[in-house]
């Protein structure tokens, strides 16, 4: 007997299990073979689940029929006919085989034409009724008559079964090979024959409060909208079927984060005791006193590092507002409890410059410092695993295999935004469930941050230092080059210092390399009688690190950089920025640039050097960086400039993919979502009753087993 390979090949008509959705691949739907399965996959779907959550891009009101008289050129328009002629046509030069179909009405006649399709001749009987939908155009050559280039055409036998007229018409991303029409008719038998196996995971209450209707409802009304929905709605993406499906993707991801921060809270960390003498003694040497927003945000992470569950902390404020301070003190409470500290720094440039910073402050208390990057020939792995290192500057080299540890008890990562969930991860198994806190200085919207680390708990550095001015930012043309150059010696001969930066664009990274080379050279030209230094990635790190510290030390007036500089450089006498090539920047790293001068009492300027032509969106971007220096203004302009995708950067961000929330227009659900997965974590941190929606939880975080993982 082979009922058995017989039950594994064709899925059961009847009493489906909601698995059968995602175990089932496309072609057992009608009129899908190996080669248009193929064509799917192009498409990102594979299974039955993946077709119901193929959603339209558009929606087209095709219900309301027009009479032929009253088709207006220039739109799209649909009108239900009748068949008067049918014929192919081959132009006489290129040989081209043009099907050419005549309709009528009452009230005039209409022509069709389709290129290349012969085939279609034979659905068009004459007298059969069809309803044709497209552009309406009038005749190209005669100006007399109208005309449709390859409408969306479908012939009314009964006339509850139309897809694609007659109705408000989803519009689908299609594929060279399978037409939006063929995706349609796909979808929609689709719909017709596994609808009825989808399982709703959410439970009831959380519906009913929120106004939610089913998911089964949701997934028919996203493609096939019923009658009376409002187009508007529907293609702005706010109808009421898709805030179902908007819900519970932000739903899926913030429980998932609630689980995560729960798991975490249960775990055992170390609990440190504040002991306060090497805090106190660093405090002391301080040449300025903590701002109230460093004060507050100490006393968050302090009273977290005291806890017995591991500290989870992220450590939000725009550039300039004092971070190392408050990275400093918390290392200090940790290294008086006898652990280590480490800082993780994006780049070697940074890690080297903390290193500079805090070896000096460190040596003075007492302590060992390490520097740890790839580019170390003696990397200090001994003092590290041995504890001969208390404090421990570096890269990602720091959560390489081979790095062991001592006691690690803080673990500190600077710019996170370089880093992704699963490094985080990884660095906390460097120790036994150390304290971990992030620092950022990328400007995310308030109301954002809770998406992007909703598994942290976040402080914000609000408050800039006593005496900081605002920088003067103004946008510059290649023709005022002279104007640049005056400002710059102005500036100079103050005694100030200067950057200037080139881009450095990965797909072009010799040529810009060298225009940073070039530059260095050429402003030497000009201002023969300044010492000007030149740092870029690709240089060796003891040369790099000399010329960092002579800039310094001020022995360097002007120095030429690529973005390396970006971050971390602390250089308060420095007090103007060129920025070359301004306009090939994202807002973002202008900012952060920015953010490397207005550092000290001084008045500081920035320039942004532009060579048009440029976009639009480069356009707003200088635009904004002259109108207003607040970072999270800043962050809200870049994410409007950008889009939410963008602005978030690619997958690796730690965000499960949201398909079709949009983070900006659905805040209202993304907070309803987040409020109502954290109570149901609170209540059943097991989700115990909820079996459906505990797996399709684990499914939306497969391949993050570091995650979900109780
Ligand atoms: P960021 O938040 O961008 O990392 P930093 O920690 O590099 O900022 O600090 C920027 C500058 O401000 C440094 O020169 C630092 O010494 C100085 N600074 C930090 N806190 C204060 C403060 N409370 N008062 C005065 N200057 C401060
Ligand atoms: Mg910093």
């Amino acid at each position: 007997m082979n009922n058995k390979s017989k039950d594994i090949t064709r899925p059961q008509t009847s009493g489906f299990s909601p698995h059968i959705l995602k175990d089932t691949p496309v072609q057992y739907v009608k009129g899908v073979g190996p080669a248009r399965a193929g064509l799917l996959k192009r498409l990102g779907i594979e299974t039955l689940e993946d077709i119901l959550f193929y959603f339209p891009r558009r929606y087209e009101d095709r219900k309301n029929l027009k009479k032929i008289c009253d088709l207006k050129c220039g739109n799209q328009e649909t009108t239900l006919c009748e068949v008067v002629s049918a014929e192919v046509i081959t132009t006489p030069r290129k040989r081209m085989k043009i099907f050419e179909l005549t309709v009528a009405d009452k009230t005039g006649s209409l022509k069709s034409k389709w290129f290349n399709q012969p085939y279609l001749k034979k659905y068009f009987i004459k007298n059969a009724k069809v309803i044709l939908s497209g552009v309406v155009k009038g005749n190209p050559y005669t100006g007399i008559g109208l005309e449709m280039e390859n409408p969306d055409f479908e012939l009314v036998e009964g006339e509850d079964k139309l897809i694609h007229t007659s109705r408000i018409v989803p519009v689908y991303k299609a594929t060279e090979g399978i037409s939006p029409k063929q995706i349609r008719t796909l979808i929609f038998n689709t719909i017709n024959t596994y609808a009825s196996v989808i399982e709703d995971y959410l439970p009831e209450d959380i519906l009913r409060r929120n106004d939610l209707k089913s998911l089964q409802w949701a997934i028919k009304e996203a493609h096939f909208p019923e009658e009376f929905t409002d187009v508007n709605a529907l293609n702005r993406g706010t109808a009421p079927a898709h805030r179902r499906l908007v819900f519970d993707e932000f739903f899926l991801l913030e429980l998932g984060l609630a689980l995560l921060k729960k798991k975490e809270i249960i775990e055992r960390g170390i609990s440190f005791t504040l002991k306060n003498d090497l805090v106190n003694k660093f405090l002391q040497g301080l040449p300025f006193e903590l701002t109230n927003a460093q004060k507050r945000v100490l006393e968050g992470i302090k009273s977290d590092m005291q806890k017995p569950s591991p500290m989870n902390r992220l450590v939000h404020g725009d550039v300039g507002c004092g971070k190392t301070v408050v990275a400093l003190v918390s290392m200090l409470v940790a290294v008086e409890n006898g652990y280590q500290a480490c800082l993780m720094a994006p780049t070697e440039l940074l890690a080297e410059q903390h290193f500079i910073n805090i070896h000096g402050m460190a040596e003075s208390l007492g302590l060992n410092v390490a520097l740890l990057t790839s580019g170390i020939k003696d990397k200090p792995v001994d003092d590290i695993s041995g504890g001969n290192a208390q404090i421990i500057i570096g890269t990602h080299a720091l959560i390489q295999e081979h790095v062991q540890f001592k006691n690690l008890g803080l673990a500190i990562i600077d710019e996170q935004h370089r880093f992704g969930v699963v490094q985080r991860a990884t660095l906390r198994r460097k120790g036994f469930n150390p304290d971990i806190l992030i620092m950022t200085a990328t400007p995310i919207p308030r109301t954002l941050a809770m998406t992007l680390y909703g598994d942290l708990d976040i402080a914000v550095i609000d408050e800039l230092p006593a005496g900081r001015r605002p920088v003067v930012t103004k946008v510059f043309f290649p023709s005022q080059k002279d104007k640049i150059y005056s400002l710059i010696k102005g500036e100079l001969s103050k005694g100030r210092q200067v950057y200037v930066v080139y881009p450095l664009i990965e797909e072009s990274e010799k040529l810009d390399l060298k225009s940073a080379i070039d530059g260095a050279e050429a402003f030497k030209r000009i201002f023969p009688e300044r010492k000007i230094g030149l740092v870029h990635g690709k240089m060796h790190r003891d040369e790099r690190e000399a010329v960092m510290a002579m800039f310094k030390s001020g022995d360097i007036d002007m120095l030429v950089a690529t973005t390396v500089i970006e971050v971390g450089i602390d250089v308060p006498n420095a007090s103007l920025m060129l920025i070359v090539h301004s306009e090939r920047f994202g807002l973002a790293q202008l900012h952060q640039l920015r953010g490397r001068i207005g550092r000290g009492v001084y008045d500081s300027y920035c320039l942004l050097m532009a060579y048009p032509p440029f976009s639009e969106d480069a356009r707003r971007r200088l635009k904004a960086m002259a109108s207003t220096g607040d970072g999270f203004r800043i962050a809200e302009e870049d994410l409007a400039i950008r889009g939410p995708g963008d602005f978030f950067g690619t997958r690796q961000s730690g965000i499960p993919g949201l398909k079709i929330a949009d983070i900006i227009r659905d805040i209202g659900v993304l907070e309803s979502a987040r409020r109502e997965a954290f109570d149901l974590i609170d209540n059943k941190p097991d989700l115990s009753g909820h079996p459906l929606l505990t797996e399709t939880l684990q499914k939306k975080w497969m391949g993050r087993p570091e995650l979900i993982k109780s």
